[in-house]
């Protein structure tokens, strides 16, 4: 007993409430600078009512707080609160990144060397000094409880207050805040920890809704016509993209020259393409799916056969290589490669592989293709923030490039570099896929359709990365490179007009059209196929056309 007094006395004293608003205020001050920069410039001509915000959020931090002042809780609930806030500020100040429910989604089911590159020296450095450094003095102090009555009592004289001070500001200023929070619905997601840790709970909550969910099955009337002369197989190699933005293209007009090979090929590109998602986790469900953005949740996702099932119902084989994340599902139910499971040196450091992996064992699979199919390859592309890691030197061809994770550490021109590098890395890869498709053409009759999941910030608007919740993301992460190649046996095979699908590739397009198009490309017919959103069915020639040709 006497030990423990003595323990006791050396531990300052601090009461319950004195501490809650030392940490409400700590972590409004430290962990919020987007958030409080950003109300500064939303209320712009609204001083007054800016001043009450600030009043009303601390008020209700406050109130937070001290509602969890009861002893045994208190202690491990700031200390919790405090390292969701500093962390979520990290990424929320350098990376311009909103913690919603699908980033968190996305952070449940990521890869663990791909969210490594997040966790650098300096993160790592930020969180002992400003997270577990205070925290620590949190465990060390002695919180002062006052008995159960009276702390009742005391709590609710900070706690009533605070409410009342929150409405009547609330109400005061109504007009300005409703105005304000319409246009503006970035604002309260940057506030650190409360929407963080509000779409935590929100994921957790809604997790249990995706388990155990019954697959509607759709196309199972889904048959291939035969091809205009019986002939080579005819197959298709899909490269889904990650994380290249349509921007960075010289085939869409960009400034440098980084698709060299593409055009060499004579690929048909698709200028304008807007993305489904901003994240892997929604576009690449979404891109397989049979729904238009619009319609398109992550649960329907689950529950509804995608385009490799209707591909399936109709006989087609396919198959899905991954070298990226994951397929979030899609290929769950077809021939499936992860190819960071090989551990290839060749290709392979650190858990994550160059997308040359992926060509790797294309020339075996093309050699024993034996009817009509599709290959999924999913590449690695351009994520980031470790661009550099992305390419080999042949596709060093912007220097000088960030050559580091924390890309903060880089000039602005140099992540640049370093990211306009995957793109000429991709693009090699695209023609490596072509080229080995025209090797093989004594056996079958190949094309390729390149489509990519979202954009990247680089910069723009202080924002960096991907994953902007869509209403407000920037159209760097929603302007998407979308690219078609058919061979010559391809186009005759299916009778498609390449200049005909070079005319409607000038038109805008996006996601929604991937599901119809491929079941267009390989002569699928099913009642689920929309013709109006089928990019190249329209530019099939006539048989009897093509038979006077
Ligand atoms: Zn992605």
């Amino acid at each position: 007993m006497a030990t423990e007094q003595k323990t006791a006395s050396w531990r300052p004293a601090v009461g319950s409430i004195t501490l809650a608003v030392i940490v409400s205020l700590y972590i409004l001050i430290v962990a919020n600078y987007t958030f409080w920069s950003r109300a500064y410039v939303y209320f712009d001509g609204h001083r007054l009512a800016c001043a009450g915000f600030v009043a009303g959020m601390i008020a209700l931090t406050v109130a937070i707080a001290v509602t969890v002042s009861v002893k045994y809780l208190m202690k491990p609930v700031l200390i919790l609160l405090l390292l969701a806030a500093v962390a979520a500020a990290w990424f929320t100040d350098r990376f311009g990144t909103i913690i919603d429910r699908e980033m968190i989604r996305n952070a449940a089911v990521t890869t663990s060397s791909e969210a490594g590159h997040l966790i650098t020296g300096k993160f790592m450095l930020y969180m002992l000094l400003a997270g577990v450094l205070p925290s620590l003095l949190i465990a060390a102090v002695r919180i002062v409880h006052r008995s159960f009555p009276s702390k009742f009592l005391h709590n609710m004289a900070v706690i009533v207050p605070c409410i009342a001070l929150i409405a009547i500001v609330g109400m005061g200023f109504y007009p300005t805040y409703a105005a304000v929070g319409r246009i503006h619905r970035d604002m309260m997601m940057t506030i650190n920890p409360h929407f963080p840790i509000g779409s935590a709970i929100y994921y957790t909550a809604t997790y249990g809704d995706n388990l155990n969910l019954v697959r509607q099955p759709i196309g199972t009337d889904a048959h291939q016509l035969p091809p205009a002369a019986p002939g080579k197989p005819r197959v298709l190699v899909i490269v889904a993209g990650e994380t290249a933005r349509g921007k960075e293209f010289s085939l869409a007009g960009y400034g440098r020259d980084t698709n060299p090979e593409m055009k060499a090929r004579g690929v048909t590109f698709f200028p304008d393409v807007t993305s489904c998602g901003t994240e892997t986790a929604v576009s690449i469900p979404c891109m397989f799916s049979v729904y238009q953005r619009g319609q398109y949740s992550y649960r329907k996702g689950l529950t509804t056969d995608d385009l490799t099932d209707v591909l399936g119902h109709a006989k087609v084989d396919v198959e899905w290589w991954d070298n990226d994340t994951g397929t979030y599902g899609v290929a769950d139910r077809i021939k499936y490669k992860y190819m960071p499971d090989t551990r290839d040196p060749r290709f392979c450091k650190d858990g994550e592989c160059l997308d040359t992996i992926l060509l790797d064992k294309l020339d075996d699979w093309l050699a024993n293709v034996k009817g009509d199919s599709v290959l999924v390859l999913h590449q690695l592309g351009s994520h980031g923030p470790a661009y550099y890691l992305r390419y080999p030197d042949s596709a060093r061809r912007f220097t000088p490039d960030c050559r580091a994770a924390d890309f903060a550490t880089c000039k602005p021109e140099e992540v640049t570099n370093a990211y306009d590098n995957t793109i000429v890395m991709t693009d090699q890869v695209i023609a490596a896929v072509i080229d080995k498709l025209k090797a093989h053409r004594d056996q079958l009759a190949g094309s390729m359709l390149y489509l990519s999941d979202h954009g990247e910030s680089l910069g723009e608007n202080g924002i960096y990365l991907h994953g902007a919740p869509y209403f407000i993301a920037p159209a760097e992460q929603t302007h998407v490179p979308m690219a078609l190649w058919l061979s010559d046996e391809f186009a005759s095979e299916t009778r498609l007009d390449t200049a005909c699908i070079a005319e409607r590739a000038r038109h805008p397009a996006s996601h929604d059209n991937m599901f119809h198009s491929v079941l267009g490309l390989m002569q699928v017919e099913t009642s689920v196929r929309d013709a109006s959103l089928d990019l190249v069915s329209p530019c099939r020639k006539p048989a009897d056309r093509l038979a006077a040709n």
